[in-house]
């Protein structure tokens, strides 16, 4: 919906609902549900009964993806654009957002990563299908590109590299650990340094380094109790594409895309900020709270964006805003276990418009 003339003044933040099935153990013991989408009309309705009367609010959403929606269908019709950009010299930013237990992970992971002859799973979620779009371009183009790739944790506003070697990756007290710390160049721009660049040739070589990563972190998970519900991961591709040669000078355009799986949203829960504890929800989860307001900021024009204020932000803050394309998917349960919790989702996904 843009022009490149008007490129630098819109704001190119894209905001998805997606709601996940009733798992089988919901199932078995019949949870009621309490939400109904409409994903041709781009809506979620929450049913609520107050007071013995059926109130019904109705979201609305850039897209919207009910619980039978496939893997390959939010791929197809959210991140492929996405990825072209990136393809094109931008940088551009995915994040999934929700309550733990919702489908984040799902969403940018997904079951596995490959079967065994090569091709995709059904169940595969965004990272290795935009692993393979880049790669699937690039060959199509004959192009002369490189790739290097960075996979990050962020654990109460500290980095961990999930592709570094078994001797520098314990999680915990671990004195050999290679310092991993935020520098900013010359030109403002963030630098994470001590993080493994993988510099990769082929989308098994990126499917090996995740698997590697994702395994990283559910070991971390078993060791520190749901670590994962309360860390962030960055999953970034950068691409040099040659485009051509002045005298003896190629010129490179590059594009770099971060798909990130945030913290689970209950870490600043609604209830927590309205009873005064923002600030110690803040401590928590400084970045998840920095990236709302980063965001809110972007899509009100402020005039200071508040990127300093935690590492995620910073980290991505050549990815945010601007010229980038950003896409929140933000993830629910139908359960009505969960209302409170999915209300402050799509209270916070659809101030994020
Ligand atoms: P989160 O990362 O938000 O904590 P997960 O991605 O781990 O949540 O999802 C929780 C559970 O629900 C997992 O067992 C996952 O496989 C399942 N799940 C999530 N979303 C879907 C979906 N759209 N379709 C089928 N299963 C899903
Ligand atoms: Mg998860």
């Amino acid at each position: 919906s843009s022009n490149r003339h008007d490129r630098d003044k819109e704001v190119n933040v894209q905001v998805l609902l997606r709601c996940r099935p009733l798992t089988e153990d919901e199932q078995r013991i019949n949870v009621p549900r309490v939400i109904s989408c409409n994903d041709h009309r781009r809506e979620v309705t929450v049913v609520q009964n107050v007071a013995n009367k059926q109130v019904d609010r109705v979201f609305t959403f850039d897209k919207v993806f009910g619980p039978k929606a496939q893997q390959r269908t939010i791929y197809d019709q959210a991140i492929v654009p996405i990825v072209n950009e990136v393809l094109d010299g931008f940088n551009c930013t995915v994040f999934a957002y929700g309550q733990t237990g919702t489908g984040k992970t799902y969403t940018m992971e997904g079951g596995m990563m490959r079967n065994k002859g090569g091709d995709l799973p059904a169940e595969a979620g965004v990272i290795p299908r935009a692993v393979r779009q880049i790669f699937d371009t690039l060959e199509a183009q004959s192009a002369d590109y490189s790739m290097k790739v960075t996979f990050l944790e962020l654990y109460n506003e500290e980095i961990t590299d999930l592709l570094a070697p078994e001797d520098n990756s314990r999680f915990g007290e671990d004195k050999q650990k290679k310092p991993i710390s935020l520098m900013e160049d010359g030109k403002g721009c963030v630098v994470v340094r001590g993080l493994e660049e993988e510099a990769v040739y082929s989308a098994n070589e990126i499917y090996t380094l995740l698997e590697r990563g994702a395994a990283k972190r559910r070991t971390a998970d078993t060791l520190l109790n749901k670590r994962s519900s309360r860390s962030h991961s960055v999953f970034s591709i950068t691409v040099y594409i040659k485009e051509t040669t002045v005298g003896d000078e190629d010129l490179i355009k590059c594009g770099k895309l971060n798909l990130v799986d945030l913290a689970g949203s209950e870490n600043i829960s609604r209830s927590g900020a309205r009873e005064g504890r923002a600030r110690e929800a803040g401590e928590i989860n400084k970045s998840l709270l920095t990236l709302g307001r980063v965001i809110n900021a972007l899509v009100e024009h402020s005039a200071h964006i508040p990127y300093r204020d935690s590492k995620l932000t910073r980290i991505l803050r050549d990815s945010l805003g601007g010229k980038t394309k950003t896409c929140i998917i933000a993830t629910i349960s139908p359960s009505a276990h969960s209302l409170e919790e999915t209300l402050s989702t799509l209270d916070y996904a659809y101030r994020a418009k």
